[in-house]
Parts: structure tokens; sequence; C-alpha cells
């Protein structure tokens, strides 16, 4: 050891670890064996930023007691601090107060964006394009690399079916090998290279978190092992196969047994299983929440299962650090699972360059070049416009004209500058976003009008803190309505709040917040040539606009850039090519409503006039209003020919399943081709069809493409019987179009 560190346990020794050449893991073992059970323990302890360093250092209270703990070596991380001077003034006191000056990884929730925002991630994966994905979360690590930062909490891979739940903006919606695809392309996006514009990535929520019952944030989850190993583990599976070097653990149980205390899901699973190498870090305060669950009497007992449970670091609950040492000597807790979690905690830093340079990301000319650069600009404008997704289109309302139009503009969404950068960008200003409005008037050629007509009502949007919105405040309407006679075309953004959605914010109900829905009734009175533009974080129930209003376009959040996307979209200067991540449900009580559900003895067949002892609802039509994967666009594209190279394959195997898509009108434009298969006949039921390959490509007017996919055992095993993941001999079904609902249907077999 005195060889690999060069001299004894002085600060020095970073400077000596970063000399050596020695691998990776016998330089981690090496700072271990310097260090004292207390400073194994301030490794695996997360603090909540608690000091700017404009004010004066803290002398009393929880923030007076977490500097001291800095000093000694006790924080092994810090969360929301950002900017160069203060993430520089901490890490130097990590790095020259303490005995070891081991550096300090400081993590952040740069979930869509840093200062630059994205669209909310579950409208970027409405756009189903992995490199515009990879790209946006390429710029949010640069920015907040830039910023000081080395790690951000994030992606989101909770696999989310229930439109009630206030977090599926934060996700990739409701299907499992989507939220697969773009897990990778986020962890990629955000890690890179591990260079000086990378942030390491952390995946969340591990696990079940998103089956929250009746969509009610951090409610009781009840799920089969089939659903757990089928639906929700692959997606953190993939993120951990792409190299994903942390992962963040959930609020919830499940199986009865908090997710931040259970072994089988980061011990066996995660570290065992998978063979993961990274760390666990607790999600905030979830290591305390185990009393209130009823599964731990105190913090001591609390901090002891989560430590045996494979949680490596505490996120705020103050567990470790006061309990974790003495649970050692108890025996409660052994060594070894202490040191099995600082040696991961440590093999991050290292990967990141923590310990050959603390400072890394500490450069302020940089964070000035960096931060809100124009090339970011014009990628999150990429991206906003890619997620947009065309949901209606009819009496040639888009695109607009773009001359001698008079457009009545509504709706307070089309003027806030806040609410489209949605919820989850902490570090953004309110007021950066390009507005509708802002948008459009790029387009001179025009005459646009401007009139609120409604508030979009928040409710109780902050942690339980009513906002004074009025919520029934119709004087607006009568402005609005004058506006709407007079018009062309109307233009009307409606939706929910950025800050309707995100964590806490679950919904009972999905419509349109507030008024809006009896605004929207009134202005079509008006005048019925109106453009919906909606602007929510979550799938919403429009039924009465499905059927009465001509043009629909779901517009998200789309951050920074969104007026300057939509306009550019419904002006035709960007054919829209997103289709929806979730399925949109007729009204809530369909809820959780998603394509991939399994079949029940009473299928029907959504006829009406079938018995009334088929699985239905008496009071709503059958299925989703849009079907996940719905999307239209400027071009019209029809699908023939579906062909399946052989009618069955065997082990070692595949066949290949090609279908012809024609772009049938006069404007080139891009489909994300879907492919869905039915597995007939499992040892366990199998849903009705699963998303398992797609293709956003582009086609030209008047063009064919043939779109050709393989199939093989990787692409029809699941968690059988026998629990474990095999192929099994069968027939299956093959479905390829532009959606969930695609009727072009072709067969094979698989027999071993
Ligand atoms: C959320 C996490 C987040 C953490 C830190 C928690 O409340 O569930 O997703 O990363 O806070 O802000």
């Amino acid at each position: 050891l005195a060889v690999a560190m060069g001299c004894s346990a002085t600060k020095q020794n970073n400077v000596a670890v970063k000399s050596t050449q020695l691998p990776l893991d016998r330089k981690v073992d090496s700072v271990l064996a310097l260090m004292t059970l207390e400073e194994k323990v301030g490794q695996m302890n997360q603090y909540n930023g608690f000091w700017e360093v404009t004010g004066p250092v803290p002398k009393e209270g929880a923030a007076a007691l977490k500097y001291e703990h800095l000093k000694k070596g006790w924080v092994g991380s810090m969360l929301n601090v950002k900017g160069v001077k203060d993430v520089k003034a901490l890490q130097k006191i990590a790095v020259e107060e303490t005995r070891l000056g081991i550096p300090v990884i400081f993590g952040f929730d740069v979930i869509h964006g840093f200062k630059t925002i994205s669209p909310i991630p579950l409208a970027e994966a409405a756009s189903w394009d992995l490199e515009a994905i990879e790209r946006s979360a390429q710029i949010a690590a640069a920015e907040a690399a830039a910023s000081g930062l080395n790690w951000t909490f994030s992606p989101m891979v909770d696999v989310s079916r229930d439109a009630r739940w206030g977090r599926v903006m934060e996700g990739a919606g409701e299907d499992t090998y989507l939220n697969s695809r773009i897990a990778e392309a986020r962890v990629k996006g955000f890690q890179g290279n591990l260079g000086e514009f990378s942030v390491a990535a952390c995946v969340k929520h591990f696990a079940g978190y998103s089956f929250a019952e009746a969509g009610k944030d951090y409610n009781t989850v009840e799920v089969s092992n089939n659903t757990l190993h089928n639906i929700i583990l692959p997606p953190f599976k993939a993120a951990s196969d792409a190299g994903a070097l942390t992962f963040m653990n959930s609020f919830n149980e499940l199986e009865g047994i908090p997710a931040t205390g259970n072994a089988f899901l980061q011990r066996q699973l995660l570290k065992g299983e998978w063979g993961f190498k990274g760390f666990v870090v607790s999600d905030w305060g979830s290591m305390g929440e185990m009393i209130p669950h009823g599964y731990a009497k105190d913090m001591k007992e609390a901090a002891m299962y989560a430590a045996n449970a494979g949680s490596d670091m505490d996120m705020e609950s103050y567990g470790y650090v006061e309990h974790l040492a003495a649970l050692v000597r108890e025996g409660k807790v052994s060594q070894d699972k202490v040191d099995d979690a600082v040696r991961r905690i440590l093999r991050v830093k290292f990967m990141l360059g923590l310990f050959d340079d603390p400072y890394k990301y500490c450069n302020e000319a940089r964070e000035k070049q960096t931060i809100g650069k124009k090339e970011f600009h014009d990628g999150v404008l990429d991206v906003a416009k890619k997620s947009i997704v065309l949901l209606k289109n009819e009496k040639n309302l888009l695109p607009l004209k773009k001359t001698g139009q008079k457009i009545a503009v509504i709706g307070a969404l089309a003027d806030d500058k806040t609410s489209p950068l949605g919820s989850w960008r902490i570090a953004a200003d309110d007021g950066t976003a390009v507005t509708v409005l802002e948008g459009l008037k790029k387009y001179p050629g025009n005459a646009i009008t401007y009139s609120k007509g409604a508030d979009v009502a928040l409710g109780k949007v902050v942690f339980g803190s009513e906002t004074k919105i009025n919520m029934t405040d119709k004087s607006g309407f009568s402005e609005a309505v004058n506006a709407a006679k007079s018009a062309d075309v109307v233009i009307m953004v409606l939706g929910e709040h950025g800050l309707q959605t995100g964590e806490g914010r679950s919904r009972s109900d999905l419509n349109l917040p507030g008024v809006q829905q009896e605004l929207l009734e009134t202005v079509y009175k008006a005048n019925p040539n109106i453009v919906l533009v909606l602007n929510n974080g979550r799938p919403l129930t429009i039924p009465w606009a499905a059927q009465n209003i001509p043009a629909i376009v779901e517009a998200w959040q789309l951050g920074t850039q969104s007026g300057n996307a939509i306009a550019q979209v419904l002006y035709g200067d960007y054919n829209p090519s997103g289709k929806l991540p979730m399925s949109f449900p007729r009204n809530v009580g369909q809820e959780p409503l998603y394509y991939n559900h399994k079949s029940t003895g009473r299928p029907g067949n959504g006829q009406p006039t079938e018995s009334v002892f088929w699985s239905h609802y008496i009071d709503v039509q059958d299925g989703a209003l849009y079907p996940f994967g719905y999307g239209l666009s400027y071009s019209k594209f029809e699908y023939s020919n579906l062909k399946v190279s052989s009618n069955s394959f065997g082990k070692g195997g595949k066949v290949s399943v090609s279908v012809d898509v024609t772009n049938s009108s006069k404007v080139d434009g891009k489909e994300v081709v879907q492919l869905y298969l039915r597995d007939l006949i499992g040892s366990v039921t199998r849903p009705v069809r699963e998303l398992k390959d797609f293709e956003l490509t582009e086609i030209k007017a008047g063009q064919t493409k043939t779109i050709t996919f393989a199939i093989n055992e990787k692409t029809i095993e699941f968690y059988t019987a026998n629990n474990k993941w095999e192929a099994e001999p069968g027939d299956f079904k093959v479905y390829v179009g532009g959606n969930s609902s695609a009727t072009l249907e072709a067969s094979f077999g698989y027999t071993n």
C-alpha cells in the first residue's frame, strides 16, 4: 500500500494516487486501506447543499453540523449545490482540509436540461428519435458539468402506465422496450466518454415506484413477480448494461419491503445477477421513510436494513452518518458490506477523474463559455420539434398559411414564459422559455391577436401550498370570443401548467384543468376553425375536442425553445413525426390504460353489440382515444406487403419481417415504423401485443421504402414460469404499422 500511495495518509495522497499507473480496483483499494471506519461511513453520506460561499460560514443548526462533517471527511457527496464558485469552495474543504483529501461527488437533478431546457422526458420519448434524445442528454451534461457538477439523478426509467401519476412526465411512458432504448440513449448522452463535459448518470427509481396504486405518488405498490420482471425491470437492466455508473432506489415498497431495504433488488439482482459495479444512492430521505412504512423501528434499524440490503449512499436521512459505525462495531452490519459500498463510491469518483483532478469540473472560464451556447439552443429546438405529436388534422387547417390570415391566439399558456420549462428544471430561471405567441410572431405575414380567455388553474401544486389563481374566473371569455369571431383561424393553447406534473403532483382527473374546457367549447361556438395546441405533462382526457376540434397538436412542455418549435410545426416548416409514448384514455376511470395489457378470459371484440359479459365498462367505449404509438404527419403513409421470411425458426435462428411503407402525399416526411408481436400461448399469460422494434425513417413524397426487422430468440424471450428469461416454443403474430393498433398482420412459429 505504502508503495501504491507513495506516502502516508495525508492530504497529499490524491497526488500520489494520481501519479500511479495502477489498475482501477487497486487504486480504489489503496485508498480504502487508509480509511478509518468513520471516514468510510462518511463516503456513504450525502447532504443537501448547505452553504453558499457568498454567505458567512454556518455557525449553528443543521448547516453548521454539515460543515463540521465536511471538514472531518464525513461527507462523500452533496446535492443541489451548483455553480463553479460554490462547488469549488466546498470541494476545496474536502480536498484540502480533511485527513485524506477524498473529493466529494456533486449530484443534481438535471432531468431535461440544466439552464437550456429540453422538452420534458415524456415529450422527448414521443420523438422516438434516439439520436436526438442522446444529444439532448449531452447538452444537459455539458452545461451541468460546466457548472461544477459531476452527477445527474437521471434518467428515470420507470415504466408508467397510469397517467394520474405526476411523474409520468419524467420518464419514457408506458412501454418497456421504448423505455429501455431511451434509457440507453440517455445514459450514453450523459456519460459520453466521462470527459470534462460528462456527468455520471443515475438510473431511477429502483424499482416499482411508478406502480403506485391509483397513480397517487408515494402510494403502496402491489405488482406481481411477472410484471416486475417482464415490464418494470428491463429498462433498468438495459441502463446498467449501457454502463450507467449509479442507481437510485425508491420510496415505495415491493412485496412489503421498502426498496431502500430491499436486498433482493439491490444485492441479488442488480449487483449480483446483473453485475452492476457502480453504487446505489437512496432516494431523498427514503432510509428514514422505512420507519413510517412500518418496517424499521427507528433510524438506527433503518440504517442497518439499508446497509445490509446494499443501499450504498444515504441521501439526507442522516442514518449512516449517525449510526452506521456503531452498527459495524456491534456486528449488525459487516465491515465487508461497508467496504463494498465505499469501493463502489470511490470507483465512480476515480472513473470521473475526481482523484486526478478534483477541480476538473471547476473551471470558471469554461462555465461562462458553455452555458447557453447557441448550438445547445439549436439542439433543444431540434428535439422539441421532433417531440410534437399531431393528433388530428382536418379541414386543411394545418399547416397554417403563411400570409393573409387573421389568427386569434387564445389561452394563458400561449403567453407563459415559465410553464413550457415544465417540472424538474431547478437550475433554469423562470421566464426563459419562448412562448407560442412569440414563436408565431416570427411569421410576419399574418395578423395576430391574443387573448388569455382563462387561467390555467393550478390547484394545490407546490407541495400543499395553495396558489392564488382563481380557478373559476370566466371574465376573459368574451374578449376571446370576440377575437375568435373575426379570425380565420383560432389557435388555442390549453392544458396543464408546467408545475402541474412532476413529483407529488398526481391528479385524480385528467381533464383540462379549471374552466379551460368550457372556454374551448365557448370559443368553438364563435368559430369552429380551431387548432388546439396542448401543453401538458401527461395524457389528458379530451374526448370532446377529439370529436369536434378539427386540428389537435400535442406539444407537451417543450422547454426553452417551446414557442419556436410549435410555430415551425404549425407553419409546416417542420413536418411532425412524433408518436405517443402513452395511451390517451377517453376518461380517467379507464386508468391505468396501456396497450400491452393481457387478454382476459372475456376479451370481447370492442364492439358495442358484444354481450354484456365481456370485459368492458358500460359507460365508455373500449380502448384508448389515441393509442400508444399514434401520431400523424403532414405526409400520408400507407403500409403494405407485410412478409415474414420463413414460417418458423429454431434455436439460434431468426426470421426477417419486411413491410413496404409508401408516402402517398406530396410532402417529404418521417415515420416511426413499429413492430409488435403477440406470443399466443405461454407458460404464463402474455400481453395482447408488445413493441419489439421500431425504425424512424425518412420517406420522400411518392417514395416507397421497404423496412426490415430481424426476429430471433432475444426478441421473443420473456420471464417464464421457470423464473428465468427464455424463449418458449410456440406461435406468434406480427403486427407492423404506425401505431399500436396496427392491423397488418402475419405469423411465424418458434421451435427449439
Ligand atoms: C426524488 C428523486 C430526486 C431526489 C433528489 C426525490 O424526492 O424522488 O427523483 O432525484 O428527490 O432531488
